[in-house]
């Protein structure tokens, strides 16, 4: 006897809209963002009747619904819970408001990570065969020596590395003075619902 996996899948989705006005500039306005998260349930059958694989399908989706609903749900609530409510230049004068950076900052620190991590490792790779060729190559450089020079001169090429990561991180609002001003943005959430996908 064969089995078939049948599956059924189902997306809740909900629409943010953030209205705010701007700090530096005092014009009002606002922007949407619509999450969507997705659940599939599968299961192994034998039948091949079709009228009774629809139904199974169904089943499942209607399985599927709920779960990624809760997920939706989840979401909305750690994205609230970190004030996280996404970013845009002020579409009249370029200011992004304070409470977009202080979510943003985060992301920010983990791409210079990013970015940083390839060449420091590959910067060690060759340090360390240096730190070991160089006394066989140059008889009269001890391992001591050749230890300490080869780490002298990773230190500066992390150093180097890091700095050429960071200037490429965003710098928010250079170009504008102080703004001392806070504003608070409004957040509203549309009910999340199901929608069962193929329907
Ligand atoms: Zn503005």
């Amino acid at each position: 006897m064969s089995y078939y996996e049948v599956s059924g899948s189902a997306f809740a989705r909900a629409l943010r809209t953030v209205s705010y006005e701007c700090e530096n500039c005092g014009q009002g306005f606002s922007y949407q963002f619509e999450l969507i998260q997705g659940n599939t349930q599968t299961e192994n059958t034998t039948s091949t009747n079709k009228d009774k694989l629809k139904k199974i399908v169904f089943s499942l989706k209607e399985i599927a619904g709920p779960i990624a609903l809760e997920t939706v749900k989840n979401e909305i609530k750690s994205l609230d819970a970190a004030r996280d409510f996404g970013h845009e230049e002020c579409p009249n004068c370029g200011y992004l408001q304070s409470w977009m950076i202080k979510s943003w900052a985060k992301v920010d620190s983990s791409e210079v990570g990013k970015k940083v991590q390839l060449p420091s490792t590959i910067l060690t790779g060759v340090f360390l065969v240096l730190a070991i060729v160089l006394p066989i190559q140059i008889p009269s450089i001890s391992y001591l020596v050749s230890c300490l020079l080869s780490f002298v001169l990773w230190s500066i090429g992390v150093f180097i590395i890091i700095r050429y990561a960071m200037s490429f991180a965003n710098k928010p609002n250079k170009d504008f003075g102080k703004v001392d001003k806070e504003n608070i943005p409004t957040v509203t959430w549309s009910e999340p619902e199901i929608s069962l996908f193929g329907e």
